[in-house]
């Protein structure tokens, strides 16, 4: 797990203004990666830093970094951060050491300027060739809730509390914040209907989570040791795991989502790096005394101690008319991702326990994120408790479900005492309407 070090002291300035500004996600002390290139530009993607309002060329810095640092950033020229994943702790820390001298006030200035792209000006890519996703459902706020409401009389099944439960999913439909949803169509079959027809989702939710990418993997037959588990995670992201609940409810008894998940995941563009959470590492949640203890393999005192991640996390929802009115989105959901039941260790560890093998860039979603009260659920499923409670935007329209038009918007974000505020970057779409 990586240690506090000179790159997280709040004290720290960078001769890029704007990362000075109160409130910014990208300080100096949260570095996080990308894929960018001027918009409307034939450049290359290449891997960039957030920093302020601006975006660092990584390739372009190299020639002002050494050793291991510029080893680093000359894997960064790719359009995708695989390599960089693949290269392991001591290459990520190396080169964040190296990028945090180079931009903190004293730093070279004048010969990087022309390294920076304002992120306005850029477009963003998924950052790495993913190849795996599996999404994790590691909240037992929203396993219960959604337990509760599609099996009133057994919520909770009897496995959630010994397996960090998850099914796996679609890498091939990952979009980058900013790229239209489109409504998805399949299989509906209403409890009163007797046969099911094909027609555009009527229940198109979103699920607040966190995207956890794979550094180094695992060989094919081998487990992880829990103790081991963060040596292979890269980085963070927000993440917005589309769910079709109509198409969902049909079709997922007995092999899981299907349909119901495939069609999108949103994720923000930047990878927060586990370096740069270092300052906010947790506990994990600690278990009523009455709930199971973990079994020895997802179970350590390290873990225990700091297997937490406190991330606090914001859903938003703006209508085509809020827009149009100017009115700001309307916060649906505030939770934390220390809240989690199940770490990010124990998901890590019993992913590989089989001996099923992890690649670089591979991604793993923790599962919705939601409090205990309808103000901090992360979806619409719990906060419309499956279309039976409506409410209302700002707008006065009513809501149970997202519309076409909807925009939401994620975000994350990191503070505590003594450290600087870091957060990830919108994860946003517009749902556009299905194929007629
Ligand atoms: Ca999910």
């Amino acid at each position: 797990m990586p240690q506090l070090n000179e790159t997280h002291d709040p004290k720290l300035k960078s001769w890029v203004a704007s990362a000075n500004a109160s409130g910014t996600d990208f300080p100096v002390q949260n570095l996080p990666y990308g894929i960018f290139r001027k918009r409307g530009s034939n450049e290359a993607p290449r891997a960039g830093v957030a920093i302020g309002d601006q975006i660092l060329d990584v390739s372009a810095a190299a020639a002002h970094l050494n050793g291991a640092a510029a080893d680093a950033a000359a894997l960064c020229g790719a359009p995708v951060l695989n390599d960089f994943m693949a290269a392991g702790s001591e290459a990520w820390s190396a080169l964040r050491k190296g990028l945090s001298e180079l931009l903190r006030e004293g730093g070279p200035a004048d010969a990087l300027s022309g390294a920076l792209t304002a992120q306005s000006d850029a477009e963003m890519f998924v950052p790495a060739n993913i190849g795996d996703f599996t999404d994790f459902w590691a909240n037992l706020n929203h396993a219960s809730n959604a337990g509760a409401i599609n099996r009133p009389d057994n919520p909770l099944l009897p496995n959630y509390k010994w397996i960090p439960v998850a099914y796996h999913s679609r890498s091939s439909s990952f979009t980058v914040s900013g790229v239209p949803v489109k409504r998805p169509k399949g299989q509906l079959k209403p409890p009163t209907a007797e046969v099911p027809e094909l027609k555009p989702c009527g229940r198109l939710d979103y699920e607040l989570e966190i995207g956890i990418y794979l550094g180094p993997g695992n060989e094919l037959g081998s487990a992880i040791a829990i103790d081991d588990a963060e040596d292979h995670v890269f980085g963070c992201c927000v993440l917005n795991d589309w769910s079709a609940r109509d198409i969902q409810a049909w079709e997922y008894v007995p092999l899981g989502p299907f349909h119901g998940k495939n069609y999108g995941t949103t994720i923000s563009p930047w990878i927060v790096t586990m370096e740069a959470l270092a300052p906010f590492r947790t506990a994990a949640l600690k278990r009523p005394d009455d709930d199971p203890k973990p079994l020895p393999y997802l179970s350590s005192k390290s873990n225990e101690e700091n297997g937490g991640l406190d991330i606090q996390m914001e859903v938003l929802v703006s209508s085509q008319k809020m827009r149009d009115d100017g009115v700001p989105p309307a916060l649906l959901g505030a939770s934390k991702f220390k809240d989690m039941y199940w770490t990010v260790a124990q998901m890590i560890t019993h992913h590989a326990v089989g001996g099923c093998n992890f690649r670089p860039g591979d991604v793993c979603g923790s599962g919705t994120i939601s409090g205990e009260t309808p103000d901090s659920y992360g979806s619409l499923l719990e906060l419309s408790w499956a279309a039976t409670r409506p409410f209302n935007l700002p707008s006065g329209e009513e809501r149970t479900f997202l519309a076409d038009g909807d925009e939401v918007i994620m975000r994350g974000y990191c503070q505590a005492e003594g450290a600087a505020r870091i957060g990830f970057g919108d994860c946003s779409a517009v749902i556009l309407p299905a194929d007629k």
